[in-house]
């Protein structure tokens, strides 16, 4: 899960990292009140979607009196934002973080992510900050250090100083910048964190180390022990479509392909996936119904894939284990009548009561293609869906 730029920072500022003052705003009016009780010449006003790339994108807007402060806010709210983070169709803008603006003598990276390579945390950090870290480790990998960190200890103040001197923070403010890093491990590790990235942390003219931007992404398993993190989920930020989904607890993730796909298993979905990708088509989802599914549950994942737009057929590939046959096929044929079903549908039913559900499907009315294996049923689907 995501939280927005200033949630971050609000987590940051209980850990003692310095950010600048700012207060979150949902219309100019609340913006020029927020730039009025900061009272400093500049302030920022940045647009608060769960995307990075704001800046190039025209997302953040200096603002040197009440009047632009108004100007940039009408501007960005409501505005679609299209980022190189957030896909063609961008993300609109519903809040802002009115910011004092910062006297930036130098920008900074700093990034904590779980390296599945030493499973162990690793903090990054370059001197190459405000640019697309991708790109620094593509093109120059030397100027990313990493430090990894042992669980036991954590992050020592050792290694918080050996990545200031690496990344060339100035001698003088070496101290301060490895006093922030260790607040952002305590952060990341308190709060079950799996990035936590500073980009950019600024060196400012009267000599502060500021964290100037913070994206923050929380492992999902985690969530249901930290109620202060899960308060600031944005819904409007996430997909609809998986919202609804984790309402019924299934496994559904959007994908931008056209084939709808329901599956019981997570191994048998990605291997759906990967079949229906082998005999050319593009799955438009991941779904595992689980194990134990009703045919309710059943209904409501057909309509979930049916309410993709991009969904041009309907690959239902299902192995009766614990899940009967014959629930899925109730389920299947439900949907199919409350959603009046339009696109073709490929059923490959396996397992326990296999022949009650094929029945079922037979009797239905319904306009189902049968197949007998998983790689038939993936050709037939991309044959039909063309
Ligand atoms: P994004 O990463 O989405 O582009 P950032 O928060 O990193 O958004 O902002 C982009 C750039 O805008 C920063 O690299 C910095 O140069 C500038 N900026 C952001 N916040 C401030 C601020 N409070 N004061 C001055 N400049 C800022
Ligand atoms: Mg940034």
């Amino acid at each position: 899960m995501n939280i927005h730029e200033y949630q971050g920072k609000q987590i940051l500022k209980q850990y003692g990292v310095a950010v600048p003052e700012g207060h979150v705003a949902f219309s100019p009016e609340e913006a020029v009140k927020a730039a009025k009780e900061l009272g400093t010449d500049v302030v920022v006003v940045k647009a608060q979607i769960h995307a990075g790339g704001r800046g190039k994108a025209g997302g953040v807007k200096l603002a040197k009196n009440l009047d632009e402060v108004r100007t940039y806010s009408k501007e960005l709210l409501g505005k679609v934002l299209v980022t190189h983070q957030t896909g063609p169709e961008g993300k609109e803008v519903k809040r802002l973080y009115i910011e004092a603006g910062s006297d930036i003598q130098k920008e900074y990276y700093l990034g904590l992510v779980l390296d599945r390579e030493t499973s162990r945390v690793t903090l990054m950090g370059s001197e190459e900050g405000g640019m697309d870290i991708e790109e620094v480790a593509a093109n120059n990998p030397e100027r990313l250090f990493y430090e990894e960190i042992d669980p036991i200890i954590g992050l020592t103040g050792f290694q918080a100083r050996r990545m200031a001197f690496n990344i060339n923070i100035p001698a003088k403010l070496v101290n301060k910048a490895a006093k922030l890093m260790l607040g952002l491990y305590q952060a990341y590790v308190d709060t079950d964190a799996a990035i936590v990235e500073i980009n950019p942390l600024v060196v400012t003219g009267d000599g502060q180390v500021v964290a100037l931007d913070a994206k923050f992404n929380f492992d999902a398993n985690s969530l249901y022990r930290h109620p202060h993190v899960m308060e600031m989920r944005d819904y409007d930020e996430e997909d609809a479509k998986e919202i609804e989904a984790s309402k019924y607890d299934l496994s559904y993730i959007s994908l931008d392909g056209n084939i709808g796909c329901m599956v019981n298993g997570a191994g048998l979905a990605m291997a759906t996936m990967d079949t229906i990708n082998y005999y050319g088509g593009s799955p438009a989802n991941f779904l595992d119904v689980g194990g134990g599914a009703t045919a309710e549950k059943v209904t409501e994942a057909f309509k979930i894939i049916l309410s993709d737009q991009n969904v041009k057929g309907i690959f239902v590939n299902i192995f009766g284990g614990i899940m009967k046959c014959d629930i899925i096929a109730e389920g299947v044929i439900q949907a199919a009548k409350e959603v009046s079903l339009s696109v073709p549908l490929v059923v490959r039913l396996e397992g326990t009561n296999v022949e009650l559900g094929k029945k079922l499907l037979n009797e239905s009315g319904l306009d189902i293609v049968a197949a007998g294996t998983m790689a038939e049923g993936a050709k037939k689907i991309v044959e039909l869906v063309g």
